[in-house]
């Protein structure tokens, strides 16, 4: 098979509609809660595109005014100018000049997650096939403390692991990934929660999971469940936090040093039996299809057809700030056909 037809064969399956076996029913306790993703979902590209300069503007001048003037320097040049693989109502792939891997920086975190995806999404759908487990987003939170966010996650994830040793969660989850988003309230004090793609062996009440999250820690019942009804979704989800664990736009000097301390703070991993499945797990031949958009998005160059569209592609060179005027353009252009998982 040519490159092209990979494309085209992946495309013409979808990323939206996964097999009806990975697919879960409805249950009752379904969390109306709005979540911070599905909120980001509504804006625009050219809007994000926009943020993204902002945050990355205001943590150059955060990192500047603490005298980290080198990290300052990648974040600016980091994204500063790219090649943008477009046939012009389509973005096929966009080319940074460089990038800073700063854990905060929303376009380095961007790719981040979509690694993550990748990696994460074919050992998922296995697991769950195997196992016939289904799969539950639940949020754990924790009391609000005068602590540091050092503190505060160290709590979190100690109540977590104590959770992990109770007889209850290991009747009713079979693993899991684990993801930190971090707030602040406007009294400063910082609220940690631990976002949990777990995989649920069967159905138990959710007043009887309050009251094993309230055992571990000692004085919080406070968490919300909701069942996954598609695995790429919800992982997209989860990982969204691994990108952005915190609003930075709110973020002061003080927040930046503290997070500069947390240098080697793992913000997402896994537990459990699928802890042990990702180490063995050796993808298959239709497993590997589910990570392969990002391989051959990678493998587009010049002169090869829009992956969308068949017209061929031409390389636009720009910097950051010509970026959101171009998919203003794009929206304007064909806004039903803007491309949801790319750039
Ligand atoms: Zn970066
Ligand atoms: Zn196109």
């Amino acid at each position: 098979m040519n490159q092209l037809s990979l494309i085209n064969g992946f495309n013409s399956r979808g990323r939206s509609a996964p097999p009806a076996s990975l697919q879960t029913g409805a249950h009752t306790y379904l969390d109306k809660r709005v979540t911070k993703s599905q909120i980001e979902n509504k804006r625009t590209r050219s809007q994000r595109a926009r943020e993204r300069i902002q945050t990355k503007g205001h943590l150059t001048r955060l990192a500047v005014g603490l005298g980290e003037v080198e990290l300052g320097d990648k974040i600016d040049r980091c994204h500063s100018r790219l090649s943008v693989l477009t046939c012009g109502r389509h973005i096929a792939r966009i080319i940074p000049n460089y990038t800073c891997e700063f854990r905060l920086c929303p376009d380095c975190g961007r790719r981040r997650s979509r690694r993550l995806q990748s990696k994460y999404l074919p050992m998922m759908s296995a697991f769950m096939l195997y196992n016939r487990v289904t799969p539950v987003h639940l949020v754990l939170t924790q009391t609000h403390r005068a602590e540091t966010r050092k503190q505060s996650i160290g709590r979190i994830k100690d109540a977590f692991t104590r959770l992990q040793r109770r007889v209850f969660w290991n009747e009713h989850f079979k693993g899991g990934t684990w993801s930190l988003e971090f707030t602040k309230d406007k009294n400063g004090l910082h609220h940690t929660h631990l976002h949990i793609i777990g995989f649920r062996r069967k159905f138990f009440d959710i007043e009887l999971l309050r009251g094993e999250w309230l055992a571990a820690t000692g004085d919080s019942h406070v968490l919300h469940l909701k069942p996954i009804l598609d695995i790429a979704t919800g992982l997209q989800e989860v990982v969204k936090y691994v990108s952005k664990p915190l609003d930075i736009r709110r973020f002061g000097a003080g927040d930046l040093r503290e997070f500069l301390g947390l240098k080697n703070m793992r913000m997402f991993g896994t537990f459990g039996e699928f802890r042990d499945f990702c180490k063995n797990f050796e993808p298959s031949d239709n497993d590997a299809a589910c990570g392969e958009l990002e391989s051959l998005s990678r493998d587009l160059v010049e002169g090869c057809a829009c992956p969308q569209c068949d017209a061929p592609l031409f390389d636009l060179r720009m910097s950051k700030n010509e970026l959101p005027q171009f998919y203003e353009q794009i929206e304007a252009s064909s806004p039903d056909r803007v491309r949801k998982r790319a750039h």
